[in-house]
């Protein structure tokens, strides 16, 4: 039997941030995935200025490593374009320009196949003295007991862990059954993923696309640049609209590509590269409590997505972080219980809860075209709504932001 202070289930930038963080405060822990890396995670393989931050602070030799990292496609900023196709460009730093090149040297933002940047993070926590990762073990079990939790495949491989970071995405059983949290279709996404070759006309700068389509709607289709000419294209709608109009989101993303007057002109020499893959985003559209006796979640298993863009890997390592900086604390107290660990739901609140909620609103404003057109029309022109947006892709931490008087004067103003 293996014994450790804290045990992490998934090794996804969730679970990997989390690890990374705990090596950098010397505190053991292990690490386990039933896949082995490299693997694939159905995903549009959009990485934000988050990303990028979060590494930084936990260790910019990491960061610096991604920067140089060959597999991704440097990114500068996000395209909406609303259903009446007027474009709201967000860069993902507040100062963007694409006339002034000096950006071209500092993106924060990339686009790249989760098969290579997961395999990056596990790559790092393989270098992590503090770490011991087991790849190809599937958490079966979770017991608990006065002292701590035993982990095990069922089949013979233990870990009894003093803490547990759940981190094992979005169809986690640890989530539904111990936390109580279900999967409600008001606040899930059902995504689908494709690869193509040979998209016409994207941006300049590689900003991802997120279109309101008006024959979609609420739903949205992206296409995000990845290097080597490809790109990643998909569709995504909630859960709930899905059942109730009963849409082949399938039957959408081919349509739209083969006969939306824009994309089909946009597609007529692309070439779809395997398959159509499908899965969700659980969305954190609706506050829940993440921590309980010895546990917290994380990411996906603790329903952290953003509502209106679907970007959940910053969120994901965001919270990892959190989650380890809370071990930390709960280690050094010898204090595992629920009431201790709630402090790690504060800090969610705190960090992500402004955002969330901001993105909330926004997603439904989806439901109303006509006030979504106005939207990204008044957003187009107003560049304090573009730097609240492009915060929202850069910092995790909105709040300040949000909290000051001169913020709402600039959005009323536009100055
Ligand atoms: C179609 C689609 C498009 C998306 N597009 C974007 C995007 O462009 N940008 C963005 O930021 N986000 C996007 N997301 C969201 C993003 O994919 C997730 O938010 C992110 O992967 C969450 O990371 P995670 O570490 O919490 O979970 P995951 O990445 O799901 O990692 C969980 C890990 O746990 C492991 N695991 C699962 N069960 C067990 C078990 N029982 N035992 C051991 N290990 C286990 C898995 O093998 C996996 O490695 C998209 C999601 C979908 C579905």
């Amino acid at each position: 039997m293996i014994v450790t202070n804290v045990c992490i289930i998934g090794a996804g930038p969730g679970g990997a941030t989390a690890a990374l963080q705990l090596n950098k405060e010397e505190i053991g822990c292990v690490v386990i995935d039933k896949a082995v890396f490299p693997r694939d995670k159905v995903c549009g393989d959009g990485l934000s200025g988050k990303v990028l931050t979060c590494l930084k602070k936990i260790d910019p030799s990491v960061a610096e490593r991604l920067r140089q990292a060959g597999f991704k496609l440097n990114s500068w900023g996000v395209s909406f374009i609303a259903p009446n196709r007027r474009v709201l460009e967000v860069g993902y730093r507040p100062d963007f320009d694409a006339a002034d090149l000096r950006h071209k040297e500092v993106p924060i933002g990339y686009v790249c196949k989760r098969l290579d940047f997961d395999h990056f993070l596990v790559q790092e926590l393989k270098r992590c003295a503090h770490v011991t990762l087991y790849e190809g073990v599937a958490v079966t079990e979770y017991t608990s007991g006065a002292d701590g939790y035993l982990v095990s495949d069922g089949r013979g491989f233990v870990v009894k862990t003093s803490l547990l970071i759940i981190a094992n995405g979005a169809h986690s059983s640890f989530t539904k059954q111990v936390a109580g949290i279900r999967m409600e279709p008001e606040h899930y996404v059902a995504g689908l993923r494709a690869y193509y070759k040979n998209v016409e006309g994207l941006h300049p700068q590689n900003f991802i696309e997120l279109h309101f389509l008006k024959s979609l709607l609420p739903g949205y289709f992206w296409i995000f640049p990845l290097p080597n000419g490809q790109a990643n294209v998909g569709v995504g709608m909630l859960s709930e609209t899905v059942g109730r109009k009963k849409v082949n989101l399938k039957k959408e993303l081919l349509r739209i590509v083969a006969e939306d007057p824009v994309f089909k002109e946009r597609f007529k020499n692309a070439q779809l590269q395997g398959g159509i893959e499908g899965y969700g985003l659980p969305l954190g559209s609706k506050k829940r409590v993440l921590t309980g006796e010895r546990y917290m979640l994380v990411g996906d298993a603790a329903f952290l997505i953003d509502p209106f863009t679907g970007e959940g890997i910053g969120n994901a390592m965001g919270s990892g972080r959190l989650a380890a900086l809370q071990a930390v604390k709960a280690i050094r107290a010898g204090n595992f219980s629920a009431a201790g660990l709630a402090a790690y739901d504060e800090d969610i609140e705190r960090v992500l809860g402004p955002e969330l909620r901001l993105s909330t609103r926004i997603q439904k404003l989806v439901n109303y075209p006509r006030l979504f057109n106005l939207l990204i029309n008044i957003s187009a022109r107003n560049k304090k709504v573009q730097e609240l947006l492009s915060c929202m892709f850069y910092e995790v931490d909105l709040r300040k932001k949000l909290t000051k008087p001169s913020f709402y004067m600039g959005l009323l103003f536009n100055k």
